[in-house]
């Protein structure tokens, strides 16, 4: 059985303000981050209860890593959708598809998502975007209020489907600040709404230039590279950048006032998007 112990919170110093990182990306080697907490459940369920978890989502993601791992664990099998598998990575497997891949993982391209499911299957939206994600992500929101104790810090996390931010401001009493990723504020007003609705819902703040999910922007590596250099950490290359160029950009807002960021693990996507950054800007980052 995989052991989820509480993980730790530091202090770092960027750009000459100190902020509380939340370390997520220490609960485990593969599942880590916020996919352990939206998984807790599914990982917390007899095995004999499912024969397969059937997901879908893109071919990068931390979420296929994620469950791959916690199927094989479980002996179940793992049906993942996805709708086309670039030729290059077929050609040359790496990053989370590899690993899922090794982990027996059964990855379909080109086909939609069975519309029955038979005895035994449990379907896994995209990103883990449901109701049964909460039950971890409230538990982390109690670490953070034991480990915060009498501080009323501002809670920043970058949102990809928005479900671990919305569940945080459901289980905090602390104003939980997001930025999207994955479309607009709209879009991701939206994915609140459909997780519950009506609750206290997150803050969401919004960068100046319009970014694209997935996309590569010097400024994102820039910032990743730079946060890495001065403060020893390593964050997520796809979701964080933008986490950190919006607070930033928004910190007179947040003046007096202690920040703890949430670093949501996910560094095993890393490798496929330095390769990526590295063939874009013709340049090593690492
Ligand atoms: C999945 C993931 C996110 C997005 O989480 P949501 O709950 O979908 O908003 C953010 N950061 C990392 C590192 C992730 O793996």
């Amino acid at each position: 059985m995989i052991e989820i112990n509480p993980s730790p919170i530091q202090t770092i110093r960027f750009r000459g303000r100190s902020f509380w990182i939340k370390r997520d990306d220490l609960l485990h080697p593969i599942l880590n981050g916020n996919k352990a907490r939206k998984f807790h459940t599914l990982l917390h369920t007899p095995s004999h209860l499912y024969r397969r978890i059937i997901s879908h989502g893109s071919i990068q993601s931390n979420a296929l890593y994620a469950l791959s791992y916690l199927t094989k664990q479980k002996g179940w099998h793992f049906d993942y959708y996805v709708k086309t598998i670039p030729k290059f990575l077929k050609c040359n497997p790496h990053g989370n598809y590899l690993y899922a891949l090794r982990n027996g993982a059964r990855i379909i391209e080109n086909q939609s998502l069975p519309e029955v499911l038979q005895e035994g299957d449990c379907f896994v939206p995209e990103g883990g975007a449901m109701k049964a994600s909460e039950e971890g992500i409230a538990q982390l929101a109690q670490e953070i209020k034991d480990q915060m104790g009498e501080e009323n810090p501002i809670i920043f996390l970058p949102s990809g489907t928005g479900t671990t931010a919305y569940y945080l401001q459901k289980h905090l009493p602390y104003e939980v600040v997001t930025t999207p990723l994955v479309g607009d504020e709209a879009y991701l007003l939206e994915q609140f709404r459909a997780l519950e609705g009506k609750k206290r819902l997150p803050t969401i703040l919004e960068s100046q230039k319009k970014y694209y999910f997935g996309k590569l922007y010097r400024e994102f590596v820039e910032i990743w590279v730079e946060l890495r250099q001065t403060t020893k950490l390593t964050f997520d290359l796809l979701y964080d950048p933008k986490g950190w160029l919006v607070l930033t950009a928004h910190l007179p807002r947040f003046e007096g006032r202690s920040i703890l960021y949430l670093h949501q693990g996910g560094l095993s996507g890393n490798e496929s998007l330095l390769k990526r950054y590295k063939r874009e800007f013709d340049e090593d980052f690492i």
